[in-house]
């Protein structure tokens, strides 16, 4: 049986350009997202955050296709807000969704993996997770969250021969961005577009050029690394 990757939040922007960039390169893809009306063939219906169901999955997978050599944790939500205005179930729900349900298909991949010594797992963080943000405090913490829990693991499985990183991606036109592309926030775009240094944004393939590196043996002495895929966001301040 041929390995699969399994690519979660597959069903829009930055997870579908990744299902799409590994198809391309020939690997075999396993979608998982909630937005899908249902499970057919390698697309899964899935929350992330429900590690019944995900157990589920890796199962049918792993019986059906074949073993799970590959994860790509793309699913994750926004979250709007000051800690003084945030309510506290939306903080819950961020926190279930991208740190939660990170950890969720982390536990149930390396259950599979560590027996193989082998595998490799890429995690998204974002730049708000290096570098704190106005008015997204869960998002913010849920994604630093989600760093460190890259590196705990790359820490923890080095031995098993499974290599764990991260991809912060700066600003990437996707469903999540939409309404900063749109023509009424012009200004509100351009002053992000212009807090990276290559005075843009990115696209969901530009992260997905880099994800698939990860997961590749070209990448076989990374493990635990954080790699900004941002223009240039992170790096500095141009006044
Ligand atoms: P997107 O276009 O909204 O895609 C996210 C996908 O994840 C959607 O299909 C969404 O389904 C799905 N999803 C949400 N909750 C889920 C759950 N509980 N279980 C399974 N799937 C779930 O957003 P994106 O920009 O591609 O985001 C992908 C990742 O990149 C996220 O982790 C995001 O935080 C991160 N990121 C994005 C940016 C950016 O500028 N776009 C920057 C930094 C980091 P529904 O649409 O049905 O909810």
């Amino acid at each position: 049986m041929v390995p699969v990757t399994i690519v979660t939040g597959a069903g829009s922007g930055i997870g579908r350009a990744v299902s799409e960039r590994l198809e391309a390169d020939g690997i075999r893809v396993a979608r998982a997202d909630v937005g899908f009306a249902a499970s057919e063939g390698l697309n899964f219906r899935l929350d992330v955050s429900d590690e019944t169901a995900a157990g589920a999955v890796f199962e049918r997978i792993e019986a059906e296709f074949g073993p799970v050599a590959g994860l790509v944790n793309c699913a994750g939500i926004s979250c709007a807000g000051s800690l003084a205005d945030v309510p506290l179930a939306a903080w819950d729900r961020a926190m279930d969704v991208n740190l939660r349900g990170t950890a969720v298909m982390c536990q149930a991949a390396l259950h599979r993996m560590m027996p193989r010594k082998s595998g490799a797992i890429v995690n998204i963080g974002s730049t708000f997770g290096l570098m704190a943000r106005n008015a997204c405090v869960a998002y913010a913490v849920s994604k630093a969250a989600v760093i460190h829990l890259t590196k705990c693991l790359a820490v923890d499985l080095a031995e098993n021969g499974v290599r764990v990183n991260c991809v912060c991606p700066g600003m990437i036109e996707t469903a999540m961005t939409q309404r900063l592309f749109e023509p009424a926030a012009k200004a509100l775009y351009e002053g992000n577009a212009k807090a990276h240094a290559l005075r843009r944004t990115g696209s969901p393939e530009e992260v997905a050029d880099v994800v698939a590196f990860l997961l590749s043996d070209g990448a076989r002495f990374m493990t635990g690394a954080v790699v900004p895929v941002d223009g240039g966001y992170t790096s500095g301040k141009w006044v």
